[in-house]
């Protein structure tokens, strides 16, 4: 399939201040976009000027939330070049939700090309701070125009394009977590491992109560027992316990993270033990008590990696490092920005270059 591309007469102002891009809150000039029918499969895929969508009150996604998302960024290299990382991962884990969501996949190498070349477009809306980067959202949405419950036979498919600030604008600032003993996020046999809305949508009652306590995350627990740890709001988990790196098994409830698995990729590299295990809430806390959890931190996309400082499970809190950034946690988020950022060797074949 051939990307038609036709550019917009009225591009928009960039914002000129990339220290307020915040997150998620400008968008770029143009849009992928195709559309799905069954029986005839993709058609018309595009770049065309950003623009609004129409959709009919009864199209299915607004109903019951057959929706799928992912989230990648693309950086400007100090040599002007600009790069994505792991893409392909991004594509294979989309087609992995879309299974299990009862929804048709994408080929993975032209849906990494429709990203490049959108990408390339864009190029100007790669901002040039250093920690700033082009965040990519691609979405699939059902678009059937009836009520029934069933998959839908329509869909669409776009991606959009937000020049983002700087995660961390002072450098690596450590978290306060509260474990959620009262809500759960994913089940066994439910779609935890699928990057959709629907569990976002469920989260945010537990996030909204944790930030009126003063915490910024949820670390979940399964939902079956509430005794094993999964991961937070939109990051995997990991816990430095004595010297292994201990993080939950992909099991089906949590997402597998394409942060998640470069860390893992990288401490095992180096010859660190990795456990992927179930961790019991007790045990963390335990470990914590006698001074065996050394340094924990969340792993995701946005922040490459976040240092947790602070753990309350009930009326129990504990301090991780004394509050401060952990030595491995530090050199995990140095090497894997390195990387992105052309700093750092590319031992992995991690990197696609855009142009
Ligand atoms: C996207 C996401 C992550 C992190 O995945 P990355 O590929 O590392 O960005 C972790 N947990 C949840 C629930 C997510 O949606």
């Amino acid at each position: 399939m051939e990307i038609s591309v036709t550019l917009t007469n009225t591009p928009k102002q960039k914002p000129a201040d990339e220290s307020s891009l915040g997150f998620g809150k400008f968008f770029s000039d143009h849009m992928f976009i195709m559309e799905y029918e069954e029986g005839k499969g993709w058609m018309n895929p595009r770049i065309e000027p950003y623009h609004r969508l129409s959709l009919d009150p009864a199209s299915s996604v607004l109903h019951y939330a057959q929706e799928i998302f992912e989230g990648l960024k693309a950086y400007r290299r100090a040599d002007g070049s600009i790069v994505m990382f792991r893409p392909w991962d991004n594509c294979k884990r989309l087609n992995k939700s879309a299974e299990r969501m009862c929804m048709p996949e994408i080929d993975v190498d032209f849906n990494v090309e429709a990203m490049r070349k959108l990408v390339e477009v864009e190029k100007d809306w790669v901002p040039h701070t250093e920690g700033t980067s082009l965040y990519l959202r691609p979405t699939m949405i059902a678009n059937d125009e009836a009520l029934g419950v069933h998959a839908a036979k329509r869909y669409i498919y776009y991606i959009i394009c937000a020049p983002s600030g700087a995660y961390y604008p002072t450098g690596l600032a450590p978290i306060k977590i509260k474990v959620e003993d009262k809500y759960v996020r994913a089940v066994r046999g439910g779609m935890g491992f699928a990057k959709t809305g629907g569990n976002y949508a469920c989260s945010i009652k537990a996030g909204a109560d944790a930030g009126k306590e003063g915490f910024s995350q949820v670390l979940w627990l399964d939902g079956q027992e509430l005794k094993y740890v999964q991961e937070v709001g939109a990051m995997n988990m990991m816990f430095l316990i004595d010297d292994k790196l201990v993080t939950a098994p992909l099991d089906g409830a949590i997402l597998p993270g394409i942060t998640r698995d470069s860390i893992l990729t990288l401490a095992r590299s180096e010859g660190i033990t990795v456990e992927e295990r179930r961790l019991s809430v007790d045990e963390l806390m335990t470990a914590a008590d006698n001074g065996h959890l050394r340094e924990a931190f969340g792993t995701g996309t946005a922040a490459v990696v976040s240092p947790v400082g602070h753990l309350c499970y009930r009326d129990h809190m504990v301090q991780v490092n004394d509050g401060g950034i952990g030595k491995l946690t530090q050199h995990f988020y140095d090497t894997l920005t390195g990387i992105q950022w052309g700093k750092v060797e590319d031992r992995f074949n991690w990197i696609k270059p855009v142009c």
